[in-house]
């Protein structure tokens, strides 16, 4: 692969740049377990790891269970005090022994090295991922970015292995520059990938919201040049360290939109549960305020601040995920305040099959039950959101679980699970197709399905009509 030269920005780049800010912020983060074993963490931190917890998980450092090599333990105070009286948010950030009890799982989640032309970005869909930070303000310990947080070393499909990179903004922009000129002299479709123009580009990692405002502009600013006319920033900085969101990081984006007018952002927000937004009274209930719940003040803030820029769309996504948010009662709440504060419910998640997923997965048809049952009650445009299964093939919809058997259908006697293909690979050809498997209440991911594919037009199982035989075809 030939690097590009150092990018060079044009005029109007320049002129924008020279106005952002960057601005200091004192997360307070403690990473790893030292400073817990130490008792050099601050006095309220002490006892977050008992003495025993501790002890399980440093005596696996440097086995295979290694919990730390796994993913790096790291959290915010901001975080902290909410953990203080949340035992989700606990469960969320506290690294635990069982992480690793049982190491199933693929190195490289959703094979994206299969779909990175370029270190660093990922042209799967019509939307194209770049991957710009390799850390967050404090590390979700069911991250399916782990290989990429925790530098793990990936088996390439050229055989070598390396760490995931970063990607550069030279090589990124003569990317998106080259496919979009080859689309433009094919009538709209790239020659050999068969690709529209990319048009969309996530920043990811890690999170964006880790870089100073200086880095995040000359991305922006890059991307808009290059064409691209909606720019996602993928973040969970808002549950972690939502003072990020300051005055000068608007002021960025507002001189951002007069720079560059027609280019849209969206902010793709990662909340898991309302106790990461929402107060809560010394009983541990949400307290209530002229008839919605009292939001922590300055994530609040930092909504109504993106909310009130027409520029910015605000969508929220995570994944449903054990002893967290596997809870109907919290996800209504969470998503009629985040709909009554500017927020879209775009997806949750299936977990992934990242090393160490049993630990974290609920299976799939409890996801859908509990999805459907915290959709009860809210009106349609509270209950946008879909469930949502990241197949190798494409990003995948859990549309039905049905309770009743399928009658005359052979596999469908307890009921059948309905997918449908959402988006695949080289420009979704085969986007809307289904794909219907006879009910395992233990699955957590695809293959636990293997035995029971009833028809498979959308090919996730590369087999067409295993089973199908309705009693009138017999
Ligand atoms: S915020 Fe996202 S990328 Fe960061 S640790 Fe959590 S799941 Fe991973």
């Amino acid at each position: 692969m030939v690097k590009a030269a150092k990018h060079t920005p044009c005029k109007r780049e320049i002129s924008f740049l020279e106005k952002v800010v960057n601005a200091k912020y004192d997360r307070q983060t403690i990473t790893g377990l030292k400073k817990f074993i130490d008792g050099n963490a601050p006095q309220d931190m002490h006892d977050f790891y008992s003495k025993d917890e501790l002890a399980a998980i440093m005596a696996l450092d440097g086995t295979e269970q290694d919990i730390q090599a796994r993913m790096p333990i790291k959290i915010t105070r901001h975080y902290f005090d909410l953990a203080k009286t949340s035992a989700p948010i606990q469960t969320l950030v506290k690294a635990s022994p069982k992480e690793t009890y049982d190491l199933d799982g693929a190195k490289d989640p959703g094979k994206q090295l299969s779909y990175s032309p370029v270190e660093g970005l990922i042209h799967k869909y019509e939307l194209g991922l770049i991957y710009v930070a390799s850390t967050c303000s404090a590390h979700c310990r069911f991250c399916y970015r782990e290989e990429l947080i925790a530098k793990k070393i990936i088996e390439r499909e050229d055989g070598t292995a390396a760490a995931k990179g970063l990607a550069q903004i030279s090589e990124i922009v003569a990317y998106i520059k080259n496919h979009n000129e080859q689309v433009e002299k094919n009538n709209g479709r790239h020659p050999e990938t068969g690709r529209e123009k990319l048009r969309e580009i996530l920043m990811s990692g890690g999170d964006p919201m880790v870089l100073g405002n200086k880095n995040i502009a000359q991305w922006l600013a890059a991307l808009a040049e290059a064409g691209i006319s909606a720019i996602r920033i993928g973040t969970k900085e808002l549950a972690f360290f939502p003072k990020r969101f300051d005055k000068s990081f608007f002021d960025m984006l507002d001189e951002f939109h007069v720079t560059y007018p027609k280019v849209n952002i969206r902010m793709m927000v990662h909340f898991n549960h309302p106790d990461e937004f929402l107060k809560k009274a010394p009983n541990g209930d949400y307290i209530e305020k002229d008839g919605n719940f009292e939001w922590i003040e300055q994530t609040q803030v930092a909504i109504k601040q993106m909310a009130s820029r027409s520029f910015i769309n605000i969508d929220n996504q995570a994944p449903i995920i054990k002893n967290i948010n596997n809870d109907p009662d919290a996800l209504r709440i969470m998503q009629r305040e985040l709909k009554n504060n500017g927020v879209e419910n775009h997806y949750f998640f299936c977990g992934r099959d990242i090393v160490g997923h049993k630990a974290f997965n609920v299976p799939i048809e409890e996801a859908w039950e509990v999805l459907n049952q915290s959709q009860k009650g809210l009106s349609g445009v509270e209950a946008h959101a879909r469930l949502s299964i990241t197949h190798y093939k494409g990003k995948t919809e859990v549309v039905a679980v049905t309770n009743k058997p399928m009658l005359g259908v052979k596999g469908g006697e307890n009921g059948v699970v309905i997918f449908k293909l959402l988006r695949s690979a080289n420009d979704a050809p085969d986007r809307c197709k289904v794909t219907i498997v006879g009910r395992n209440e233990d699955a957590i991911w695809f293959s636990g399905y293997d035995d029971r594919v009833i028809y498979d037009e959308a090919e996730l199982y590369s087999m067409y009509d295993i089973g199908l035989c309705n009693e009138q075809e017999k």
